[in-house]
């Protein structure tokens, strides 16, 4: 049996997080949240780098049923994790928790840290968000707890009927999972899950934030996106993150700007000249055409005319695999095969290093195109891959 891996709708999420809710705690929640995990079209790597990404958010959601207590305290349970996770917010900083709650206090801390109160609760998580397979679990889970944070009655809190609000709930969720969690996030997995709009990619401007909604509807034109779950996980990614960062900071001081984003593809070369080693060469290559092809595919889509996007998506493969290096041989096998099997154009997507593959196709091929890539992991002797369509959907709410 192929492994597909299903959106639960509104329904069932939030009966889901209910459910585990009562399982857990005496009571009624206030009410229910959710957040959607993302995938980025192109644009990998450049959100660091004050660039351009275009993600959309996933039909696939974390929800949270929530109830504020006023205690000082956090209690959380997941469906995916063993036990209750308690903390005391007052305890909460840089370092000082540990396990999957830390992304849901680490925004309750942000948003404290910003002026905002938050002051205690008891909540249940449940997802249908693939963990850890690029598409951003992490996200959609400090997005959803934002944006509850955000409604409940009687403590401040941006407004996240706003897009200045929501904006805020993008720089908490990001800090969260930074500084309290640990881990490095560029800031598009945030601003996908809390800013996009469904029917539409999100053209996110990662050097002043601002954003342009790209109507976005492949069923219009005959196409589908299959995501393909190679399910690999690499040791060292996040090592692997911080140095490519580092990097691309570094390249940036010796080039005298502020971001890499200030490199024009007219200024490439003059560029590479000047940088000290093949590999920063390598690495600001990769970025500065990977901005470039995120135009390109902004103004294609602009002009009606995705079908002729597969070759950007090819070439954004391939400079991730060549100059970035952050690809794998779950990743190549899976977008040689999908391209093998009719895709229009293929690429990872998300950090690398394993988690997922996203490929255009025909409507109507996913069957076909799944076969193949299953078929090709079977022959190269990996796992078996999980897979899911991608469609445009809507923001944390
Ligand atoms: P990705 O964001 O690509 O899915 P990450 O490693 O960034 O992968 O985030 C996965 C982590 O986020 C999990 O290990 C867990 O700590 C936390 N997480 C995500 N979703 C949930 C959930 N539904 N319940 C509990 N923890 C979650
Ligand atoms: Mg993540």
């Amino acid at each position: 049996m192929r492994a597909t891996v299903h959106a639960w709708t509104e329904d069932e999420g939030a009966a889901q997080a209910r459910q585990t809710f009562a399982g857990t705690f005496i009571g009624e929640p206030d009410g229910v949240w959710s957040a959607p995990g993302r995938v980025n079209l192109i644009g990998e790597h450049t959100d660091y780098n004050g660039g351009l990404c275009l993600p959309i958010a996933l039909p696939h959601r974390t929800y949270v049923a929530l109830r504020r207590t006023d205690d000082g305290a956090a209690r959380l349970v997941s469906e995916r994790e063993p036990g209750v996770w308690s903390a005391e917010l007052d305890a909460v900083a840089p370092g000082a928790v540990q396990g999957w709650g830390a992304y849901p206090v680490g925004v309750a801390w942000a948003l404290e840290q910003a002026g905002h109160r938050v002051g205690g609760f008891d909540a249940a998580v449940a997802s249908c968000v693939p963990y850890g397979s690029g598409l951003s679990s992490s996200a959609a889970l400090e997005c959803a707890f934002a944006v509850a944070f955000a409604d409940a009655p009687g403590w401040t809190g941006p407004d996240a009927g706003t897009d200045s609000g929501r904006v805020e709930l993008v720089d908490a969720s990001i800090r969260a999972e930074n500084e309290i969690a640990g881990a490095n996030t560029g800031g598009m997995d945030q601003a996908a899950s809390l800013r996009a709009r469904e029917g539409h990619a999100l053209l996110l401007d990662c050097r002043d934030g601002s954003v342009r909604h790209i109507p976005f509807d492949l069923t219009e034109a005959g196409l589908e996106l299959l995501v393909i779950d190679t399910k690999a996980e690499h040791s060292l990614v996040d090592g692997q993150y911080a140095q490519r960062r580092a990097t691309c900071e570094a390249a940036a001081e010796t080039l005298e700007v502020p971001t890499l984003r200030e490199i024009s593809p007219d200024r490439l070369d003059g560029a590479l000249a000047a940088l000290p080693d093949e590999e920063s060469r390598k690495r600001v290559r990769h970025v500065v055409t990977e901005i470039e092809r995120v135009q390109q595919f902004v103004a294609l889509l602009d002009a009606g005319r995705v079908h002729e996007v597969g070759h950007l998506m090819d070439a954004s493969h391939a400079s991730l695999a060549e100059d970035y290096e952050v690809s794998c041989a779950e990743l190549d096998v899976a977008v040689t095969a999908a391209r093998s099997a009719g895709a229009l154009g293929a690429r990872m997507t998300g950090g690398g290093f394993g988690g997922s593959a996203i490929a255009l196709i025909e409507a109507g091929t996913g069957e076909a195109v799944s076969a193949t890539v299953e078929q090709a992991f079977a022959d190269a002797g990996f796992g078996a891959p999980a897979f899911l369509t991608a469609t445009a959907a809507g923001p944390a709410h």
